[in-house]
């Protein structure tokens, strides 16, 4: 996330960080570069400003922190700085509000990721918050929308209120929030029609919409790849429609920051929610801080912690440690239940981004690591028998041979992946308590790197 412009911030900070007293000059000079890579970072012009002023007003004449360079004292300062412009150092939850269901209205651009995002939310409400959810959409533009919104549903086992084209927008919202409030469910989130242009036109279904159902939240979508227009746009529809808050989707891409650092201070609305990838886990309550901390590369350990507990299969987890302190042995089973752990992390390199010290020199990693590799292995090992997956002592000549045809690999793989597996298998059996964060830290250590690493 941000990784040009995480680079460079970090490189000019660090600059001064190993000069030990700071003038006028090296002070001007630094901001200057700083200004100049969050403009190319596309982050709206009133912002840059306003962010050098407060830093300058915060660095010059002020006595920095004992114990700290004046390069460090500066890097404190930006820090601050940079959570006041995104937000400040509380994240906005979702109201909710008391009143059963609660209402809340997706609006934005089409395209921008409103019916995903409808359902990252509810699942997000149904797992975290214990929320009974019902999602409709009103989108009857685009009968593919509403399909959309359905399989998504379907597949995910949220509930989902059938629209039917032959009602209007704000007759499919009215029948929904009917059904809702006579099933007792907590929370409506109801998907509208992307508009292209915002127009009074357009806007006219979504605002009969919003009277219907007086949402208690009315978020708004945004692409991130937009960059710090995102904000104008944010603007425009808040004319029409009391937005409460926001949601950035696509952070996962290569927007460079405009729209994260801008949308704040341009709109006053706070950012809640932020999409990270396309399926379903990846929505994040957006938090300064933490964005903050990864520019600045403090590590981002707290989500990473997050996505362990989330994701990870505690369960199976704790199955594996038992059994290692049984002292049975790790075996094949073992070795895939904690590949897809992995894998439904986001795999390698989203792991290693959230590392502290990591994202300043994880490119290098990153480009020797291949998340597909951890494909190829758990199909190598579906190509084993429960004998071989138990007994991997016996996986020689003619079985490799059939394992590396059943897999569609060469036979050299099936090789590496034993090796690996032996690997795993040492560094396992020394594990006997948390081990999903233990491994982390193997990550960290660099340790286990080079088990995913490019032929
Ligand atoms: P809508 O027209 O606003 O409803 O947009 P959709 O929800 O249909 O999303 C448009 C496209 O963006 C789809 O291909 C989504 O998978 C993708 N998308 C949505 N959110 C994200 C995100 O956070 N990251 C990435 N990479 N893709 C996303
Ligand atoms: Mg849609």
């Amino acid at each position: 996330m941000f990784k040009t412009l995480s680079n460079r911030l970090l490189d000019v900070l660090y600059k001064v960080k190993s000069i030990n007293y700071l003038t006028d000059g090296n002070i001007k000079d630094t901001l200057d570069e700083v200004r100049k890579i969050l403009l190319e970072a596309d982050v709206a012009l009133p912002v840059v400003c306003s962010f050098i002023d407060q830093v300058k007003k915060e660095a010059i004449g002020k006595k920095l922190q004992k114990g700290l360079t004046p390069g460090q004292g500066l890097i404190k300062i930006v820090y601050h700085v940079l959570i006041k412009i995104m937000g400040g150092e509380y994240n906005h939850n979702l109201n909710l509000g008391n009143k059963l269901p609660a209402p809340i209205l997706m609006v934005g651009l089409q395209g921008s990721g409103k019916t995903t995002s409808i359902i990252k939310l509810a699942k997000f409400l149904q797992q975290k918050q214990n929320k009974k959810v019902l999602v409709v959409s009103t989108d009857t533009f685009r009968p593919a929308g509403m399909e959309q919104l359905k399989s998504l549903a379907l597949s995910a086992s949220i509930d989902f209120f059938p629209s039917s084209l032959d009602f209007s927008p704000s007759k499919i919202a009215e029948l929904a929030v009917n059904m809702a409030s006579i099933n007792f469910y907590e929370v409506l989130l109801v998907d509208t029609p992307g508009c292209i242009h915002i127009d009074q036109d357009n806007m006219s279904d979504i605002i009969k919409v919003h009277s219907v159902i007086c949402p208690i939240e009315t978020l708004f979508v945004v692409d991130a790849m937009i960059g710090q227009d995102s904000a104008n746009v944010a603007n425009l529809f808040n004319k029409s429609l009391p937005l409460t808050g926001i949601i950035l989707t696509k952070l996962d891409g290569d927007s460079r920051g405009g729209a994260a650092f801008s949308m704040h201070q341009i709109t006053g609305k706070p950012i809640k929610f932020v999409g990270v990838g396309e399926s379903i886990h990846e929505l994040e309550l957006f938090s300064p801080v933490r964005l903050v901390k990864r520019i600045l590369d403090m590590g981002d350990m707290l989500s990473l912690i997050e996505d362990i507990e989330n994701k990870t299969n505690r369960i199976e987890t704790e199955r594996l440690i038992n059994k290692l302190k049984k002292g049975d042995s790790f075996n094949f089973f073992d070795f895939m239940s904690q590949l897809k752990q992995m894998r439904s992390m986001g795999g390698i390199s989203k792991i290693i981004n959230k590392l502290p010290g990591f994202s300043h020199i994880s490119n290098k990693i990153q480009e020797n690591i291949d998340d597909k590799l951890l494909i190829r292995m758990e199909s190598i090992i579906n190509s084993m028998t429960i004998q071989e997956r138990l007994y991997p002592k016996i996986i020689k000549g003619s079985r490799k041979q059939r394992i590396a045809l059943g897999a569609g690999v060469y036979i050299q793989d099936v090789t590496k992946l034993l090796k690996q597996f032996d690997d795993m298998k040492k560094i396992m059996e020394k594990i006997n308590d948390n081990s999903m964060l233990k491994m982390m830290e193997l990550l960290r250590n660099n340790k286990l790197f080079s088990m995913f690493k490019k032929h």
